[in-house]
């Protein structure tokens, strides 16, 4: 892997200040779409535009599909070994420009640059596993299985075009969760990039155009709703991967329904750690700070709700406090920064949004992160770790996702109380217990209705080789992203029964 110190970067100095306006990367060539409509790109670090975004048509969009149906007959017939090697050329091209790419995700995303390289890791690894296709696409068979002198075999399939509608969190990782899945098991690909963050994946398709892979059988459009709308309506599109927020999720699953296409909806979040009496506080402070205030809170897996069971409450709410006073906030490309800021203006109005109404219903404040100033930022969406007391789990902050670094502390009686109002959120993505008792983990994992499931860890993020779940208004689909899921998903099951 290549490491920082293997190149010379200036300390909060981007690698560019202007990417100038992103393209489309259809049939294995930079083109720049037909549109009226550009966003800006900002550096959410000062506010200043870096670049611009245009928002593809729909028939822009359409091209883009056409190119992946048209190279999907030969890729598909290309041997899985072979699509395997180019599994191993990614990789390669990947970790040589792991710093740059993690250097980019920071720039247009904020989050602190340690985390943008761990984001980079994890995309690494889903192609890492992908290269693993020959055992993983594997079929099975029985001979005799039908009956006497007819066997029965089962193939696996790919189906065709396959595409992905990503957000802005996590710009570089979540395609990753899918395409090299669906490439490595012979089906061709869109991915539709958030417009808030689009510079990571497209500097990534750069990287990737060393790797060689066949005209069409990779594609990047730039884009919004209209893009996803041309996506959906089109009948050559076999399924659709898609990882944002719960409304949009519930939208494109029930298209993908009306549409007859396979869908993995990855939506929003409103995360509960359960701290018990009998908690290592000390030990699990630090990966508590992780949990609710890394990526500066705009995390699918970030604590939001801190429910402290009985008497742990008094030194959990000091020791937690005193830890979140100690984060540092500022540009994410400074090395000693924990907080980044926020991705946009309008988010950052959304956090604050929510602290107002949250003291309007009763919480207080027992640190304030509003009030932060970043000296020579002035211009960035700065917002520091804030954490509310004297929550009750009916306010409105509490039940719906806030995105932001916002923890609210609840008080409750025993497990059973914790378990009840962990069940009651209607997002069912992470949840997480702290507790040196195997039997109250053990009912915990059991009992509470999420996806992603902690034990003495706030952030449950599942490695590229297990399923990233999610349950109730989380996730919407069978067959998740990342490892064998994933490949269940990118292809079918052919029955082949033989008598000769
Ligand atoms: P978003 O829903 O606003 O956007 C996600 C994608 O959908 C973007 O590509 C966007 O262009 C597209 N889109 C937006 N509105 C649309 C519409 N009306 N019709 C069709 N397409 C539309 O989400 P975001 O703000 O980019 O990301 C944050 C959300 O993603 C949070 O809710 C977070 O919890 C969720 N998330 C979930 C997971 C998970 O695994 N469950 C992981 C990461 C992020």
């Amino acid at each position: 892997m290549t490491k920082a110190s293997d190149h010379t970067y200036n300390l909060l100095e981007p690698l560019k200040h202007d990417y100038g306006t992103v393209r489309n990367f259809i049939n294995g060539e930079w083109v720049s779409p037909k549109t009226d409509r550009y966003l800006d790109i900002e550096n959410p670090a000062d506010g200043k535009s870096i670049g611009k975004v245009p928002l593809s048509t729909a028939a822009e969009t359409n091209k883009a599909i056409q190119a992946a149906q048209d190279a999907f007959y030969e890729w598909r017939s290309t041997p899985p070994i072979v699509r395997a090697r180019y599994m191993f050329k990614i990789k390669a091209l990947l970790d040589a420009h792991h710093e740059e790419i993690a250097r980019i995700t920071t720039q247009e995303h904020g989050k602190a640059i340690d985390e943008a390289r761990g984001e980079t890791l994890r995309s690494i690894e889903n192609v890492e596993t992908a290269a693993g296709i020959t055992s993983l696409m594997m079929g099975y068979n029985l001979e005799d299985g039908a009956a006497k002198d007819i066997d029965e075999t089962v193939v696996r399939q790919p189906l065709g075009v396959f595409a992905c509608v990503s957000p802005f969190n996590f710009p570089g990782m979540v395609p990753f969760w899918f395409w090299p899945y669906a490439l490595a098991t012979g089906n061709t690909y869109v991915i539709k990039v958030s417009e808030q963050a689009p510079l990571t994946l497209t500097r990534i398709f750069e990287i990737l155009e060393e790797a060689d892979l066949p005209d069409g059988v990779l594609n990047l459009v730039q884009g919004d709703k209209e893009s996803v709308d041309a996506i959906l309506d089109s009948p050559l599109v076999k399924g659709v991967s898609f990882v944002g927020s719960t409304p949009v999720g519930k939208y494109i699953y029930a298209r993908c329904g009306q549409t007859g296409k396979r869908a993995i909806c990855q939506a929003g979040a409103k995360n509960f750690l359960t701290v018990l009496p009998d908690a290592e506080i000390d030990r699990s402070t630090g990966n508590m700070m992780a949990s609710f205030f890394g990526c500066t809170g705009q995390r699918c897996l970030a604590g939001s709700n801190l429910l402290a069971v009985g008497d742990v409450y008094e030194e959990l709410r000091d020791k937690f406090v005193a830890a979140a006073s100690q984060l540092k906030v500022g540009p994410g490309l400074d090395e000693s920064v924990n907080l980044g800021p926020i991705i946009s203006s309008k988010a950052l109005e959304r956090v604050h949004r929510y602290i107002e109404t949250a003291i309007s219903e009763g919480a207080t404040v027992l640190l304030d992160g509003r009030d932060v100033v970043v000296p020579g930022f002035e211009g960035g969406y700065y917002i520091g770790p804030t954490v509310l007391d004297n929550v009750t789990a009916d306010m409105t902050h509490a039940k719906e996702e806030i995105f932001g670094p916002v923890a609210s502390i609840i008080r409750v009686n025993d497990l059973d109380e914790a378990i009840r109002l962990t069940n009651a959120s209607p997002f069912g993505n992470a949840a997480s217990i702290y507790t040196t008792s195997g039997r109250s983990a053990r009912t915990f994992w059991y009992k509470v209705q999420a996806g992603n499931i902690g034990v003495n860890l706030g952030i449950a993020a599942a490695v590229a080789y297990f399923p990233f779940a999610g349950q109730k208004d989380s996730f919407f689909g069978t067959m998740h992203g990342q490892g064998k899921d994933a490949v269940q998903f990118f292809t079918d099951s052919k029955v082949v029964i033989t008598r000769w």
